[in-house]
Formats: C-alpha cells, structure tokens, sequence
C-alpha cells in the first residue's frame, strides 16, 4: 500500500499503540493525582542515637544501601549527548563513589551539622510522601505511592524530565543522562535521562524484609539503633513515645501533608534546618506545607501541555511495545 495514501499495516498499529498510550496517560499519571493516603509502612530515624558510623570507611546504612540497589544503577552510553536546547547534561557515572550526598548512584547519604558545639548526624533519603507531589505532577506516569507506603519510580518509563525534583520539598530525585527512553526519542527535546531515588526497599519489604539500610544499622549497633521499621502507626506511635521521653520534636508527620520517613530529634528541627542551610545544602529540614497548594502554574500547565501529552504518549507506545516483545519472547 502506498505510505502517502495511507497506512501500512505496521504504521496502522504504531497508531493504534499510541491512540492507547494517549488513553493510559489520560487516565493514569497525566490527570489523576496520587491519592492522600499513608501506607502500610514507615521508617522512624531517631537523629539522638545516629553517630554517622564515625569510625567505619562509609556509613553502614549507606554501605548497605549501595550494595542492595547496585543491580538498579545507570549504565549509560557514552558519548553523553547535551540535552537540548540546554547545554549539558547530568553525569555521576565517573564519581560513583561519591557518598557524602544524593546522587543516581547512592540513594541515602548522612548530613553532619554542629549545634551549640555538638554534633549531629543525619541520614537521609526520600520521605516517601502520603501524598507527593512528584508522583502527581509526573507527566509520564512514572512514579507512584504504594500501599505499602513507599513512593517508586520506574525507571523504564521515566523520561528524565526532571519535574519531580523540581517539584520535591527536598529535592531528592537526582538524575543520570545516556540511559533511558530517551535515547529513543532523540533528537526530539524530551526528558534527558532518569532519576533514581530511595524506593523504601519495595523488593525486600515484599519478601517480609526490613530495609538493607535498617538491617546494617542493626548490626552495627544491636537495640541501640537509630534506624527503626515497621507499621507506620507503631511508628508514629514510637515517635511521640520517644519524642516525650528526651522533649524532642518529630519530623514527617505534618510535613508535606504526611511523610513515611519519620525523625525524632532533641533539637528543633528549625536549628537543624538553619544550620544545613549555613552549609549551602538543598537537602533541607524546615517546614513544608502541602505541596498541592502550593504547586506553581508552570507545574499545572505541564499537566495539560499538549506537546507533552503527545511526548509521554510516544514515551509510552514506545515502553509497552518493548513490554509486549518481551512477553513475546518469554
Ligand atoms: S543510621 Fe546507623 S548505619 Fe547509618 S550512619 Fe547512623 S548509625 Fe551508622
Ligand atoms: S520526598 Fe520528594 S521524591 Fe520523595 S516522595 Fe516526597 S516528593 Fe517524592
Ligand atoms: S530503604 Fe532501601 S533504598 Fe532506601 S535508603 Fe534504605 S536501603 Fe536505600
């Protein structure tokens, strides 16, 4: 049949993939937003007990977490091309050891401050959000809260657009250009890599695992740990608990409408959160308010912006045909 006059029977079921992945972005990650709900599970950080693992080469937790997630790591192409129309692109595949912060390659890193001449630890991660804005204001459907409490993103289907750390109180999805659908979509300007974050150990916590992170933690240091799992309202419970006993503060509970990362600390987390800023960090602790009132209008008119209807739709054609050969195959 002649391409002009129309369609081949191929190009017939590349639209027809498409006209369904326009429906699933309709229907999935585009409009709806994730619902304000805690899950099943949250970990409690008491920062009265954390010591940064002072005298280990690499925090414990830290350790652990790089070994469970290693398997997950970009593996990008090189050369790295410059995401257009900027000029650059976000590389962590030379510095893969980095540990003093959050980068594709290590998804929990430990904050030191000083408060008053004491010195204070604490470990970071995603919060894992009741309600987060990152996985709301995706355009691409990538990311989303589970029931067991943890917020995941795909990182087949993740665009690397970068919006949901644009878009996170704490800024903590950090990305890797040269890997991802992307590629498939050059030259065309969409997304430039994909994020990675902490996914609360979903995988381990399927098989009735605690978190790798809360297990070396626990080796190292037996009952004494700073790292605590499990229900999120024995949680919330064992917060309050300790919060009365040292008259400490919580942080996660109220924050961005809720978090299933929870901090008890002495010290009020404001002194914590002016002290990290005297650090430059971006990785703060201070008051967040519901982010869905307070997301910006360029984040709402991405929701609907037809180019990037039309961008994650391809995104997603091109994520369920590769699905679909799969299964073929198996
Ligand atoms: S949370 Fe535990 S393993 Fe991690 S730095 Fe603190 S004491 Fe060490
Ligand atoms: S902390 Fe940031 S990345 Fe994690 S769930 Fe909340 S908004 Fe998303
Ligand atoms: S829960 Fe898992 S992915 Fe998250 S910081 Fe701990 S070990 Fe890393």
């Amino acid at each position: 049949m002649n391409e002009k006059k129309g369609l081949t029977r191929r190009g017939f079921l590349k639209k027809g993939a498409m006209v369904t992945a326009i429906g699933a972005v309709c229907t999935t990650g585009m409009v709806e937003t994730a619902s304000a709900k805690s899950g099943t599970y949250a970990t409690l950080i008491d920062l009265t007990k954390c010591d940064g693992c002072g005298n280990e080469p690499i925090p414990k937790c830290v350790e652990a977490c790089r070994k469970e997630n290693e398997k997950k790591f970009p593996d990008p192409k090189e050369p790295i091309k410059d995401l257009w129309p900027q000029k650059g692109h976000d590389d962590w595949s030379k510095k893969r050891d980095v540990v003093n912060q959050l980068t594709p390659y290590n998804w929990t890193t430990i904050q030191k401050v000083d408060v008053d001449g004491e010195e204070f630890h604490i470990p970071r991660r995603c919060m894992h959000c009741d309600n987060p804005p990152c996985a709301n204001l995706c355009p691409f459907g990538a990311l989303n809260k589970y029931s067991d409490g943890s917020v995941v993103i795909n990182h087949d289907l993740c665009m690397g657009g970068a919006k949901c750390k644009a878009v996170c109180p704490w800024h903590i999805p950090q990305r890797q250009s040269g890997v991802g659908l992307y590629l498939k979509l050059q030259p065309l300007p969409a997304g430039g890599g994909v994020m990675y974050k902490c996914d609360l150990c979903r995988d381990r916590i399927k098989k009735g695992q605690v978190p790798a992170c809360v297990e070396a933690c626990e080796k190292r240091l037996g009952g004494k740990k700073p790292l605590h799992f499990g229900r999120r309202e024995e949680m919330v419970k064992n917060a309050h608990e300790r919060a009365r006993e040292i008259g400490g503060f919580i942080y996660g509970e109220e924050e961005n409408g809720g978090t299933a990362t929870l901090y008890v600390s002495r010290i009020p987390f404001e002194r914590i959160d002016s002290k990290l800023k005297e650090t430059k960090s971006n990785l703060l602790m201070g008051k967040v308010l519901n982010p869905l009132r307070e997301v910006n209008g360029w984040a709402k008119g991405f929701l609907i912006g037809p180019l990037l209807s039309a961008l994650g739709a391809i995104g997603l054609a091109i994520y369920h045909r590769r699905e679909g050969k799969k299964k073929e195959k198996e």
